[in-house]
């Protein structure tokens, strides 16, 4: 719809609004504020009577279809158009006109210190303040291991990230929207507060799936993006990032560009017992990584060398390290098989294009295999044809279990272990029944950590993998060896011990 209000606001002639029309199925105000709100097109440009010509418009419609990761067509397709409507985060994805205006929103720059005090000022409307506050606890602890820091709650007083719900104008110049489109914004350091906006219906993602009638948003998905903001994290092109602006599920841990965000900003600051006497160089004026539109590094198979791994299993003989929507296959440690990696949906012909993750895989007695995602499983024969599907219960496993971290069959009983975060159930795939006295906590097999990432069998010997690192296990002590862990990257996946290692190895964890 093109209305005579538009039609004034966009033209300067008739000859170019015909142009516009004709190259642009016509932005929209709305369109056009959004372009000027997110970055993608300047206020200089603008000629007589905040015009703009069909030319600029275009070219901020290939930015942002760049930076959503769409087909740079410079039209407004329908892809673009949805993205109008998205649900998103409120700050900015290009700040090339950063020195003009918009100053807080220019993000070089994280906390100068180690100790980061949060407090939660009110709850939202759907849901209790004590609620929201464990969910950001958790939200700030995915962040907190990779810029080193440590963040302690206030209940009264100013604290360096103040978060609280609010509607409308509520009087820091940037207004919220009603439901829907922005969710939330947060301002960078030495700012730090967090916003939501109250209008949205806010939840957690069992509250999405229960009930579709609701337009729920997940508090804790839009939590971890917000306080990589206020941590000094700006926008990511790379689509699953958190720190991508467009509102998205699941958000469960961060990816190789959000880290390597965070040991940009945080990894020289002072207050930590490693970097004592070291000039701080956080704020430097090269651009960070992760601001990057151009490149098409980080949307291409994710780097095994980060260690930033989903799951991984010996399948046939082979490993299959798994990683987002990537498959790699090893012939053996180090040894990478030709062809790979490859999207895990080309090899496993059948599984909804939905499951964007496999979390745990395991191949059966009979050379089957099968994929876990949530409650659900789906058996694949030993080409890779899909057998069928069913859910956990098929296995005995009670329905409240939404998820199983590890399956895998164990050499020396010959048992299924069916893993969920700190317990485990054993099961007989021969005779297809669950073994009495389970589950059990995974604190009998002494030193292996949980949750597991995986568990392999590789040439006799049991494997646990969590994070960045591995534990060889002994069956017989059922401990996991001495010397051990030790760091997956160089001794499976061929990697130089490189500073991202070291780093890992010496902050993630006892
Ligand atoms: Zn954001
Ligand atoms: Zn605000």
């Amino acid at each position: 719809m093109l209305s005579s209000y538009i039609l004034q606001i966009l033209c300067i002639s008739l000859v170019q609004c015909r142009t516009i029309y004709l190259e642009l199925n016509s932005p929209t105000l709305d369109e056009v504020n959004f372009l000027l709100q997110y970055g993608y097109l300047s206020k200089d440009l603008a000629g007589v009577g905040y015009t703009y010509t069909s030319q600029s418009i275009s070219e901020a419609v290939k930015k942002m279809q760049a930076f959503a990761g769409l087909p740079q067509t410079g039209v407004l397709d329908e892809p673009t158009k949805q993205l109008f409507k998205r649900k998103r985060c409120g700050l900015k994805d290009i700040d090339e006109d950063s020195h003009a205006r918009n100053r807080r929103y220019i993000i070089q720059e994280g906390w100068n210190k180690r100790e980061v005090t949060y407090r939660l000022l009110n709850g939202s409307s759907t849901m209790s303040k004590d609620r929201i506050e464990r969910l950001l606890e958790n939200g700030l602890e995915v962040w907190a291991p990779h810029g080193n820091l440590h963040f302690t709650k206030l209940d009264e007083g100013k604290a360096d990230i103040q978060v609280y719900f609010a509607s409308g104008n509520h009087g820091d110049g940037f207004p919220f929207d009603g439901p829907g489109r922005v969710v939330a914004h947060a301002f960078p350091p030495p700012l730090g507060d967090i916003h939501f906006d109250d209008d949205e219906t806010w939840g957690v993602e069992s509250d999405i799936s229960e009930d579709g009638e609701e337009d729920i948003t997940d508090f804790f998905a839009v939590a971890v993006h917000e306080i990589g903001h206020s941590l000094g994290m700006s926008h990511s092109n790379v689509k699953s990032s958190v720190m991508y602006p467009y509102y998205q599920l699941p958000v469960d841990k961060l990816h190789v560009d959000d880290i390597l965000g965070m040991q940009e900003l945080y990894l020289n600051v002072k207050g930590s017992e490693e970097s004592e006497g070291t000039e701080r160089t956080v704020g430097s004026s090269q651009a960070p990584r992760f601001t990057k539109t151009d490149s098409e590094e980080f949307d291409d198979a994710p780097d095994l060398c980060m260690t930033n791994y989903d799951t991984l299993q010996v399948i046939h003989g082979k490993i299959y390290v798994f990683e987002e929507e990537w498959v790699t296959v090893l012939r053996d440690r180090n040894v990478r098989e030709p062809g790979y990696p490859k999207r895990f949906h080309e090899l496993f012909i059948g599984l909804p294009s939905s499951i964007k993750v496999i979390r745990t895989i395991y191949e059966k007695h009979d050379r089957n295999v099968v994929v876990f995602s949530e409650n659900k499983y789906w058996e694949f024969s030993p080409s890779f044809r899909l057998m069928r599907r069913g859910s956990l219960t098929d296995y005995s496993i009670p329905d409240n279990v939404t998820e199983l971290t590890t399956v895998f069959i164990s050499n020396y009983n010959n048992r299924t272990y069916l893993i969920e975060e700190e317990r485990y159930w054993r099961y007989d795939e021969l005779t297809g029944t669950m073994d009495e006295d389970y589950p059990k906590d995974m604190s009998t097999w002494r030193d292996v950590p949980y949750p597991v990432d995986a568990a392999i069998v590789w040439k006799e010997d049991t494997f646990f993998f969590q994070g960045p690192r591995f534990w060889r296990f002994d069956n017989n002590l059922v401990r996991a060896h001495e010397y051990y862990p030790l760091p997956t990257a160089q001794i499976w996946f061929d990697c130089e011990s490189n500073f991202e290692m070291t780093y890992y190895t010496i902050n993630d964890g006892p």
